[in-house]
């Protein structure tokens, strides 16, 4: 049975498709956010993450090296992960790099996938978040730069992006899967297939419990 937390903990990663519509599915945010993550059973996931945490750890050190052979002083990742407390709930998340000179900052996320709109969304959530969560970058204007494989495809985002429309639309979702009530629940085999709750916790998910591999009648 999973358990219930006193006060919902919500990491960045869980809101940022749903903030542009990549997603549906607010209970699966909302679930994750009032529940113990070890309190439930999980899909397993046949997604390489080995093969991807080490792709994704040679982009952010290549980075990295850019930005200190520039003369920048660099926080990584552990350094820069944050808990931000409101009213209804707490706000969890980790970018990968922040780089501060004066009062000018600059978060970056490296991303070996294809590019998505929810990745610029990410930065602008922890360009949202860091002043505020993070006492030593407390007043500092921060930019946003998604880092991609292709560099041709680096999104640059600028402070400005964050404005009372986008500070709004963050603190509705917030809010919604904050709540007591449940939020809405929109089962579609685009999102159950890539959806780690299973049918014990979701008996409305439309796809089978664990990834099973292709099969055909052709050969
Ligand atoms: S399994 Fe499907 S319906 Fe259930 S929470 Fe996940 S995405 Fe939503």
């Amino acid at each position: 049975m999973p358990t219930r937390r006193d006060k919902p903990y919500i990491w960045v990663t869980w809101l940022t498709k749903l903030l542009v519509g990549e997603n549906s599915c607010e209970w699966a945010a909302w679930f994750r956010a009032q529940h113990f993550s070890d309190s439930y059973d999980k899909v397993p996931n046949p997604f390489d993450l080995v093969g991807w945490q080490m792709q994704h750890t040679e982009l952010l050190n290549q980075k990295r090296d850019e930005l200190e052979a520039e003369g920048r002083k660099v926080f990584i990742e552990n350094q820069n992960s944050f808990t931000l407390r409101g009213n209804t709930a707490t706000l969890g998340g980790k970018p990968d790099l922040i780089t501060v000179s004066g009062v000018q900052g600059l978060i970056l996320d490296v991303k070996t996938g294809k590019p998505a709109l929810s990745h610029s969304v990410q930065l602008m959530v922890y360009m949202y978040a860091i002043p505020r969560a993070l006492g030593q970058h407390q007043g500092i204007r921060f930019d946003g730069k998604v880092v991609y494989t292709d560099s041709s495809q680096n999104v640059d985002i600028p402070h400005t992006a964050v404005d009372d429309t986008f500070i709004r639309n963050l603190s509705d979702l917030i809010r919604r899967i904050s709540s007591e009530t449940p939020a809405r629940k929109v089962p579609s085999p685009q999102e159950c297939s890539f959806c780690n709750i299973t049918s014990a916790d979701c008996p409305e998910r439309v796809v089978e419990d664990v990834f099973e591999e292709g099969t055909t009648d052709d050969f």
